[in-house]
């Protein structure tokens, strides 16, 4: 078996799949691999394969950077369908969401800093991310209070430490404990964790592929299809491409990206099989066209876990 095989579990029946990056800067090779394997997993069972731009933070997303993306996706082969959606043009449907979870008594009001919540959660037995709770139980002259501080309030779900399993196919079935998390931001933006949610169901994504970054995620994902009444897609959360050093590769290193790549004479084609052939799907120097890759994944990836 090559070394490097990333084993996978059965697919679903249906696997309309995407990939969604954050506009922050150009891909890395790390995430041209995970849109590789999610385009493999989409096509291999006949299914649609949707690009969505997750472009929420204001902070930290980079102009040019969403054309750029699109730009190499496209030159490595991943073709995708349907018209590219963009997050924030479809804020619509995350403000519906956000008012379904209050008028079911879902969210409240937290002015915690950054700060204050890494002070109170280092107590004993807190566990170091968790949300402490300051402002879960506040009273009525404690709200009063805040509200007239003129801060602008994040959003946070009751959550109530919430256990919820699901199904990864490549780690099995997992549980996590969800926390208080935040789904709409003191800036007043939708957070990820929401429109994530929202996205996936409306655009009847049946299969989730991403980096497994976003593992620790998923729990409080799953909590909130399950008060949204959403359906709950499967996963797949791949182990993220390390660097020489070990290191997660990041999108400052520009070798590391395929304009890096180009620069140094390697051709799309050949940065895709270079990428296929760190996860198994293909020889050192094999060079596969994309529908051979697509069978390639279907016969090699899924057989070797069953
Ligand atoms: N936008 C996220 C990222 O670029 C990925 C979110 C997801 O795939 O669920 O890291």
């Amino acid at each position: 078996m090559p070394e490097g095989l990333i084993q996978l579990a059965p697919p679903p029946d249906r696997s309309n799949g995407r990939f969604a990056p954050s506009p922050t800067g150009p891909l890395h090779l790390g995430n041209l691999r995970t849109a590789l394997i999610a385009w493999c997993c989409a096509r291999s069972t006949g299914s649609e394969f949707l690009i969505r731009i997750e472009d929420l933070d204001n902070e930290r997303r980079r102009p040019g950077s969403a054309e750029q993306q699109l730009g190499d996706l496209d030159a490595i082969g991943l073709e995708w369908d349907r018209p590219v959606s963009v997050q924030s043009e479809r804020e619509g449907l995350y403000g519906a969401a956000l008012e379904q979870l209050r008028s079911d008594g879902l969210l409240y009001e937290c002015w915690c800093t950054r700060a204050e919540i890494r002070e109170a959660s280092s107590a004993p037995h807190g566990a170091p991310t968790a949300y402490p709770g300051s402002c879960r139980d506040l009273s009525a002259a404690e709200l009063a209070v805040k509200r007239d501080s003129g801060r602008r309030p994040a959003l946070r779900v009751r959550a109530d430490s919430a256990e919820l399993s699901f199904f990864d196919r490549v780690h099995g079935q997992m549980t996590g404990t969800v926390d208080d998390f935040v789904v709409a931001r003191q800036d007043g933006a939708f957070a990820y964790q929401l429109a994530v949610v929202v996205d996936d169901a409306a655009q009847s994504i049946d299969e989730v592929v991403r980096g497994d970054d976003l593992l620790e995620s998923t729990a409080a994902q799953c909590w909130l299809q399950d008060q949204l009444g959403l359906p709950r897609p499967s996963y797949v959360h791949l182990p993220l491409v390390r660097d020489a050093d070990g290191q997660r590769m990041s999108k400052r290193d520009s070798s590391a990206t395929l304009a890096g790549q180009t620069a140094l004479g390697h051709s799309p084609q050949q940065v895709r099989s270079a990428l296929a052939c760190s996860v198994g799907l293909c020889e050192p120097g094999e060079e596969l066209e994309a529908d051979q890759l697509v069978s390639r994944f279907s016969s090699i990836l899924v057989e070797s876990a069953e």
